[in-house]
């Protein structure tokens, strides 16, 4: 299974090697960017190490009751922690207020449903020292059911000085049949102690392609979306997918509109287009088809220089007859990416999204000119 993790090799072959050696490390520290697939390696080794499946080769199967309880987050020897606000724990472990409870269950439902979509929760998030300490009473007990008990810490870097010094102790001697996974985009954030007792495994961004194929042939999305944001997501691999799911052609569509109202000098035709993206419920469209615009105009660039990198291959003699008529077009096209990148940002930070609407409409207009 852990074939489906894509782009981390070299993490995986450092992490099978140590099961096939028999030489589990009993803290690691799997650091790298966002998005990259720690957590998802972290819980397909803890479904490794204890997966039922006869041939070590097969480890982890993903299809038997260990491999089943620790894919939903249920098995009894995974102890699970992550930045959460205070959801008031007891010492057994349980959330007793119902609406923290609810809140907690959903943050795990979409864990094991769609991992790649973000979770905001409502209060400030970090690692509590309340998690930790019942980390700390559970890691001297024996395994329930699996040959390990598998401690696996979600962004360990939010953690605050005190907590991390109260967990320190239990990374110097943790017991036998105990690993523990710590997992960071932040690592230089972290307690020099902590990064000295822990194996560091890497994680790398992944490449435009691994990011296509991936979206491409397993998860079915339009090879002209998966393009996109394969090349908006910076190999971020969550960000692409959850980027994938909100995508609809439309915002292509829409974008494809935008501009040539200002290649045709339709001002009025754009007025009565824009009307609709004017109040903050549009904000999110309007933002797609900024991110779209952005793909427009690069794919321009590209029509000149790369024509195999351009997302809008169903469009190419458009393009190009577009390109040609824009002197200087390597300067002036990166010079508008930024400016879009920048009207992005404003829209995020509140800006009148109708203000910033126009300011595009009028700098394509100079474009084409
Ligand atoms: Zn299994």
């Amino acid at each position: 299974m852990f074939d489906k993790i894509k782009g981390q090799e070299q993490a995986i072959n450092i992490l099978k090697r140590s099961i096939k050696e028999r030489k589990i490390a009993s803290s690691y520290l799997f650091h790298g960017p966002e998005g990259v697939g720690k957590f998802t390696t972290a819980l397909y080794f803890a479904m490794a190490v204890n997966c039922l499946a006869e041939s070590e080769e097969e480890r982890p199967c993903g299809q038997c009751i260990s491999c089943y309880k620790t894919s939903q987050l249920n098995h009894p020897d995974l102890f699970y922690v992550f930045p959460a606000p205070n959801f008031k724990v007891t010492s057994r472990g349980e959330i007793e207020d119902n609406k923290l409870l609810a809140e907690y269950e959903k943050f795990i439902s979409n864990k094991r449903e769609s991992p790649w979509k973000e979770f905001f929760f409502g209060g400030n998030i970090e690692i509590r020292i309340d998690s930790i300490r019942l980390l700390m009473s559970r890691i001297n007990l024996s395994a329930v059911e699996g040959r390990y008990k598998v401690f696996i810490i979600e962004n360990a870097d939010m953690m605050n000085i005190s907590t991390a010094n109260a967990f320190l102790k239990t990374l110097e001697e943790p017991p036998k049949d105990t690993i523990i996974i710590l997992t960071s985009a932040r690592p230089e954030s972290m307690l020099q102690t902590i990064h000295s007792r822990c194996q560091k495994v890497s994680f790398y961004k992944l490449s435009r392609q691994i990011i296509e194929e991936e979206l491409t042939e397993e998860r079915g999305v339009d090879q002209i979306v998966a393009r996109m944001v394969a090349r908006i997501a910076d190999g971020n691999m969550e960000k692409a997918i959850s980027m994938a799911e909100e995508q609809d052609n439309d915002s292509r569509e829409q974008a494809l509109k935008f501009m040539q109202f200002a290649l045709n000098r339709d001002d009025l035709g754009f007025i009565s287009f824009i009307d609709y993206y004017r109040s903050s419920k549009t904000q999110s469209e309007l933002k797609e088809i900024i991110q779209n615009l952005i793909i427009w105009v690069s794919d321009l660039l590209f029509s000149q220089e790369s024509p195999d990198d351009v997302v809008n291959v169903d469009k190419l003699q458009f393009l190009d007859s577009v390109a040609q008529k824009i002197p200087a077009l390597d300067i002036q096209l990166n010079n508008f990416i930024l400016f879009l990148e920048t009207m992005l940002k404003k829209l995020e930070g509140n800006v009148n999204p109708h203000l910033i609407s126009i300011e595009i409409y009028f700098k394509l207009v100079r474009l084409f000119k």
